[in-house]
């Protein structure tokens, strides 16, 4: 029997909406399964936690992520920079993976996509490196390092092994950025020799942003950079249905934080309303994660159930309102549960 310690940070909007169907969910197969028992560690980031603490990462909230083997994270509101960015950096999440699919039943305009999007998550212009130059002028500044394309290159490659396409699109604009994105290609290059099985492409970003809405099922791993996978990665998840359905892991050596690809949705927020699709995802990839690190069959036994429960519950029609059915959030988390339970827990 193996215990996991996940902190489960509840977030803002809809974020304590999902945790509690999170909740839900690991509880459930705690009581149940006589093989996989779960630490929920409750932690409190964000709008919410900044207004009652003054910060939107308390000391108290970062011991309790550090303390646990991977986090589960609800979208943060207006203060998401102060919470996801210092996680990404503390714990070197440097790779963002997004994986696209589409579901029975889910209004979109495409079909049989089924796609991954990794993204580097550490450099790029996400490091806010901007200042004026003078009273007119703001520079912003780009990094694109070796090391750093490399180690998404080298798991981007590994992920497509391990998926039926054996593609990877690299996507980038080496034709503006003569110097950076030439890097990075030539690194990812360099990682390619290791994986003759595994076809190769380069793409503009401008032709890929197209080519997703003109014929979507030509991509199976898109590799990029952390910009461009933020924009790609989003497009993709309306492609292929609602950005409600859409999960996201932040992967580093040591550590994992695992995420819905939305915001905090305030618009929705409070109603019951939710689509808690993208949060159960997230704990499927997280399983998918701590399975492989800690070398759990069960787990990824655990995570298969979990992508086959979604299937049929799309298939059988049940959904939630923002994609065509009738759901709350808390029903479709109730639905889950009951067919979870029909696939059997041990
Ligand atoms: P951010 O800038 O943090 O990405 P945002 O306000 O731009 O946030 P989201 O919070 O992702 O965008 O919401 C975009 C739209 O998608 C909103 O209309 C919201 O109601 C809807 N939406 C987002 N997540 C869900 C969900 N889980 N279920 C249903 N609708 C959702």
């Amino acid at each position: 029997m193996a215990t996991y310690n996940i902190s489960l940070l509840v977030g803002d909007g809809i974020g304590p909406e999902l945790s509690t169907c999170a909740e839900e969910i690991l509880q459930y197969i705690h009581d149940n399964s006589n093989r996989l028992k779960f630490n929920i560690t409750k932690v409190e980031a964000g709008d919410n936690a900044k207004q009652k603490y003054g910060k939107a990462l308390p000391n108290e909230a970062f011991d309790k992520i550090k303390n646990s083997q991977a986090c589960l994270k609800s979208p943060v509101g207006e203060s998401a920079a102060d919470v996801v960015l210092v996680l990404r950096r503390y714990f070197d999440l440097y790779a963002n993976v997004r994986p696209s699919k589409n579901y029975a039943n889910i209004p979109s305009i495409s079909s049989n996509v089924d796609m991954v999007t990794v993204r580097e998550n550490t450099e790029d212009l996400y490091l806010g490196w901007e200042f004026f130059s003078d009273d007119d002028t703001v520079i912003s500044l780009r990094k694109i390092s070796k090391v750093a394309s490399r180690r998404i290159a080298e798991y981007a490659f590994k992920i497509a092994n391990s998926r039926k396409g054996k593609k990877v699109t690299i996507v980038h604009k080496s034709n503006v950025l003569r110097l950076s994105d030439r890097l990075f290609i030539d690194m990812s290059k360099e990682i390619a020799k290791k994986y003759p099985n595994i076809e190769f492409e380069e793409m503009y970003v401008d032709a890929c942003s197209m080519e997703l809405i003109r014929d979507p099922n030509r991509f199976d791993t898109i590799l990029t950079s952390n910009l461009f996978g933020d924009i790609i990665s989003d497009e993709a998840a309306q492609v292929t249905g609602s950005i409600g359905l859409a999960p996201a892991a932040n992967v580093g050596k040591d550590f994992a934080m695992f995420e819905p690809v939305h915001g905090a949705a305030f618009d929705i927020a409070g109603k019951n309303v939710a689509n808690p699709t993208s949060f159960i995802l997230a704990i499927k990839m997280m399983f998918d994660w701590l399975g492989e690190k800690c070398d759990d069959n069960d787990l990824k036994l655990q995570s298969i159930k979990f992508e086959n429960s979604i299937d049929e519950m799309f298939t059988k029609n049940i959904k939630t309102k923002d994609i065509g059915g009738t759901l709350s959030t808390a029903e479709f988390n109730q639905s889950f549960l009951k067919i979870l339970k029909d696939k059997g827990i041990d």
